[in-house]
């Protein structure tokens, strides 16, 4: 009898037709990838047979190889080099840790590449240029700004004739608007924005335009993301040509019958706690302690820059001893966020990133085992991102979000419909008490007490938090009105609220129960800074004395400069808040008129969702407590 025929592997490494170089699959087995992941498979003989492609497929599953695989190939298999100062591909990123990260996956590419291989050496070197190759050979280059000027960028260029970038949006725009640097229809190929949707928001539009203008129309274009579906409206400006689409989900099994797709990994588990604001970080603490095994990789996440700045130094006193922390947020000078991220990626102890959405997309850190999501998203096409940084490639990882009870409990039906459920985070895990977030707020009271510039920080950040809080897009989930902010006050261990306008028609106590803070004696621990406030303090103190000598009301004076000394930080940011706030009503107006102007089609999709959501928490309600283990299948 003869053998029963192997039924053929779809995700055989040799099994593509046209297929890899040998030396792209000498890089795989070298990496032990033993087969392509789902989206390699479909996406790979796609781009290499001409097609424009739009890849969604969950975080962590390979996509990075799924583009840059087939440009590699491409090029080596041209029949001639590529002519100096001619681009034949670029890579869009949002972030430079991102572009860092292609760029560093691309050059260990092209080390199994022998006439590449050669190029390396000359492009470390700032003297020399890299030679002429008789054969194509794959040499790129890694645009971010920050490190670099664009002089110096474009004195790489023309010296080692890249013919692949790496870029960030803005840099890009730059060194595309020399002379020197060209991308002709005969050579250009390939275009890919990883992390599309992000790419193709609001903030990116205008540099996506010139650099589109910059590029011959004939091309292949790539848009790779976990929520690329986000960004359908908006898919057309990049000029797809009849594109093919290509989504990889997570199939979610219950009983054998195929019940949900996911839009998040099997190997993610993803958790919500319901919690008050004031007990965030005692939990956080806890989870981070209680965690088995421990994780040795975490990342936090808060909604702002100055949150970052200011819970860096509050948090080490709140965490168990024997874990780094590591501040990374957009505003860090560039070589500081450079370190701060490789000091992170290289920890051998068990480390934490207290980050902003900075670190939410693309970057694949190995072992991170844990993403706390403190404050949710702003945007919810984030929240998948940011729970994407573990479980990455099959490996296992917890992500969890905290909501405070209330209101924003409705996030997590509103997910439900986003195809990325979330559980309750199982018990054990956390579970903390009034009293231990009281010890947090004095601890953290006491850190605030010991340094003014701390105090300025927290003040600074807790505007901005609640600033940000307002701009939530999902708005009816996170509403202002129903913040506590005593509770608020005493998470972020204010020694007041600050003054501002979303406060005005709160009648609490802003002093938080702490009663009038001598603030004229409240010290800055910087010698300098602190004689610079008390001489501040004397030229005013004198000349109020002064003027209210002359007219005889001192007293009157005096307690007017108390009220301004009391509320000097507040009065100083009044009017910048007042202008944000009427901003924030422009925007608002204009969001009420988009709604107005919707189309029919559009209006139903947004009834439907609202109609979902509502059904969804019935049936949430009504639940049964015990549900079936789900299966998992998908990478
Ligand atoms: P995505 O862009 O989809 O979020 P990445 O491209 O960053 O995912 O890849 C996630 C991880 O999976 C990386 O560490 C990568 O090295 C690994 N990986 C890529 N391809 C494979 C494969 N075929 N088999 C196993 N692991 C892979
Ligand atoms: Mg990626």
């Amino acid at each position: 009898m003869a053998p029963a025929e192997k039924k053929k592997d779809p995700r055989d490494w040799r099994g593509l037709t046209p297929p890899l170089a040998e030396w792209i699959l000498d890089f795989v087995s070298s990496q032990g990838f033993q087969r392509m992941t789902p989206v390699q498979a479909a996406c790979v003989p796609q781009f290499l047979g001409n097609k424009d492609v739009v890849v969604e497929a969950v975080t962590g599953s390979g996509k990075t190889l799924a583009f840059l695989l087939p440009l590699v190939q491409k090029l080596v298999r041209l029949e001639e080099p590529i002519k100096r100062g001619h681009v034949f591909a670029i890579i869009v990123s949002p972030t430079r840790e991102l572009a860092v990260q292609i760029h560093s996956v691309l050059s260990s590419l092209v080390a199994f590449h022998g006439p590449s291989a050669e190029m390396t050496p000359y492009l470390k070197d700032d003297d020399s240029k890299r030679p002429d190759s008789t054969v194509p050979v794959i040499v790129p280059q890694l645009l971010v700004g920050g490190t670099t000027t664009t002089q110096q960028d474009l004195s790489f260029f023309v010296r080692h004739a890249p013919n692949v970038l790496v870029s960030t949006p803005g840099r890009l725009v730059e060194l595309l608007a020399a002379p020197q640097v060209r991308c002709p229809h005969n050579t250009f190929e390939m275009l890919i924005l990883d992390e599309a949707d992000r790419i193709l928001d609001m903030g990116f539009r205008q540099d996506l335009q010139k650099i589109l203008s910059r590029l011959p129309k004939q091309r292949r274009t790539g848009l790779f993301s976990a929520s690329v579906s986000e960004a359908v409206s908006q898919i057309i400006t990049v000029g797809l040509r009849n594109p093919v689409k290509i989504a990889v989900r997570v199939k979610s099994l219950r009983d054998g019958n195929v019940i949900e797709d996911r839009k998040i990994p099997a190997s993610l588990q993803m958790s919500y706690l319901v919690i008050p604001a004031s007990q965030k970080l005692p939990a956080l603490a806890q989870l981070v302690e209680k965690l088995q095994p421990r994780p040795q990789r975490s990342i936090v996440f808060l909604s702002t820059c100055a949150a970052v700045d200011y819970f860096q130094h509050v948090l080490p006193s709140l965490l168990p001893s024997g874990y780094n922390l590591v501040p990374l947020h957009g505003k860090l000078p560039a070589k500081a966020r450079e370190k701060s991220f490789a000091r992170f990626v290289n920890a051998v102890s068990p480390s934490i990133l207290l980050c902003t959405d900075l670190a939410a997309r693309g970057l694949d850190i190995p072992q991170v085992d844990l993403v706390c999501q403190v404050d949710p998203p702003s945007d919810p096409k984030v929240f998948i991102h940011r729970a994407g940084r573990a479980g990455r490639a099959g490996r296992k990882g917890l992500a969890v979000v905290f909501l405070h009870p209330g209101r924003e409990e409705d996030y997590v039906p509103f997910l439900e419909i986003r195809k990325t459920p979330i559980e309750p985070l199982p018990k054990p895990h956390v579970s903390v008490t009034a009293e231990d977030a009281e010890a947090a707020t004095a601890t953290i009271r006491s850190i605030l007490r010991s340094d003014r510039a701390y105090h300025d920080k927290a003040q600074r950040a807790f505007v901005s938090w609640v600033r940000s809080y307002a701009a939530h897009q999902t708005s009816s989930i996170f509403r202002i009105q129903d913040l506590d902010w005593a509770d608020l006050g005493r998470a972020w261990g204010l020694l007041r609220l600050p003054t501002m306008p979303e406060l005005r028609s709160w009648d609490g106590d802003r002093t938080l129960g702490l009663g009038e803070t001598d603030w004229d004696a409240f010290a800055y621990k910087d010698k300098v800074r602190e004689k610079a406030r008390l001489e501040a303090l004397d030229a005013e103190r004198n000349g109020t004395a002064a003027a209210a000598a002359a007219d005889g009301k001192e007293d009157e004076e005096r307690k007017k400069r108390k009220r301004r000394n009391t509320e000097a930080w507040s009065d100083k940011h009044e009017r910048a808040e007042l202008r944000t706030v009427r901003r924030e009503k422009r925007h608002k107006r204009r969001e009420k008129e988009r709604e107005q102007n919707m189309t029919e089609e559009e209006k139903v999709k947004s009834m439907e969702l609202k109609e979902l959501i509502e059904e969804v928490r019935r049936r949430n309600q009504t639940e049964n407590e015990d549900k079936k283990e789900d299966e998992f299948d998908g990478f």
